[in-house]
Parts: structure tokens; C-alpha cells; sequence
């Protein structure tokens, strides 16, 4: 489940392929993503920032990520980091509930994280190897978005090259079930 993305340069010929979105697989998605950032498979900063925060949760949107320095360009996890809001934790301390729309989920979703008050953004996930700057995330929304906005399905992404800063074009899409 998902769909795969190929972006091409039309100056140099630089291609770059992903599969973005989780879609149903997103529950087992999360636990696997979560056991991963927890044994330090993404860094030391997402491994400290779980052991700090053990009910932190991460965005694990498929992404393209580029960075707004140098230009780099790649795929993978959003892994923006997100901790529990004090003050809704605050207010639900004094109700007979506490229960919240996903309390019984094991995951979070990037539209919850972004959403929902129950949580509130901490710190980007990615950071340019190169530049140390956070990377900024392209979702699928993003792409789809923007191919919209054109009115007339150019195809032309907000993304671009790493080679020569030329736009990349959406050059193909497959659809995975
Ligand atoms: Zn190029
Ligand atoms: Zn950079």
C-alpha cells in the first residue's frame, strides 16, 4: 500500500524514486519505526529525546526531505519529534477521564500529531548531514497539492535537483497494493 514516486531532472537527468505514504500498514509501521528510533537505528538525538520523553511520539510519514542549504536531497521517515501537550495533560488530571481520541491506538498518525492538541511539535527529526540544518519534509500532500495548484498538471514539484537546482518533475507514478 502506497505509491511510488519517480522525480526527474529535466537539465541533468538526476532521478529520484520513493514510496511515499504508509497507509494501512501504518499500525505496524509505527511499532516497528518506534522499536528502531528507541535502539538508535536514527540517531542519538531520536534515542536520547525517547529515553526523556517515553510517551514522546515521532512522525512517521514517508517523505521526500531536502535540505534548505545545500540542496540534498532524499527519502525516508519525517521523524519529527512531538511530546504530549502540559496543558492537556494538566486539565484531564482533574476529569473522570482521561481518555483521549487514540488512547487506545499504539500509534500516532501524522494528521493527529499535527491536529490533535494532545500533542505539540519539539524538534525537527532530519538534519543535513552536510549543513546540519533540518530538513525540510515533502509529503504526498504536498506533491499532489502542488500539481493541483498548477491547474494544468505540469508535473513540476517543489523540489530541487541536487545536481544543478533546476526543478524536479514528477515523472511517473505507481500505485502498490
Ligand atoms: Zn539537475
Ligand atoms: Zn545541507
Amino acid at each position: 500500500m502506497g505509491t511510488g514516486y519517480m522525480l526527474r531532472c529535466r537539465k541533468c537527468r538526476y532521478e529520484i524514486s520513493a514510496n511515499l505514504g504508509i497507509g494501512f500498514r501504518f499500525p505496524l509501521a509505527y511499532q516497528e519505526t518506534m522499536e528502531a528510533a528507541r535502539t538508535g537505528t536514527f540517531g542519538k538525538t531520536i534515542k536520547h529525546f525517547l529515553e526523556d520523553h517515553p510517551d514522546g511520539a515521532l512522525n512517521i510519514d514517508e517523505v521526500f526531505l531536502q535540505c534548505p542549504e545545500c540542496g540534498a536531497l532524499k527519502a525516508g521517515p519525517d521523524l519529527s519529534m512531538y511530546i504530549r501537550n502540559p496543558d492537556v495533560q494538566r486539565k484531564e488530571q482533574g476529569r473522570w477521564s482521561v481518555a483521549l481520541p487514540f488512547e487506545d491506538a499504539d500509534y500516532v498518525s501524522p494528521m493527529e500529531l499535527e491536529q490533535d492538541r494532545s500533542y505539540v511539535y519539539y524538534a525537527p527529526g532530519q538534519i543535513c548531514e552536510k549543513c546540519g540544518k533540518p530538513l525540510k519534509s515533502i509529503t504526498e500532500i504536498d506533491l499532489m497539492k502542488n500539481d493541483i495548484a498548477s491547474g494544468h498538471n505540469t508535473g513540476q514539484t517543489v523540489l530541487s535537483c541536487p545536481e544543478c537546482k533546476e526543478s524536479l518533475w514528477v515523472d511517473g507514478i505507481i500505485m502498490w497494493d
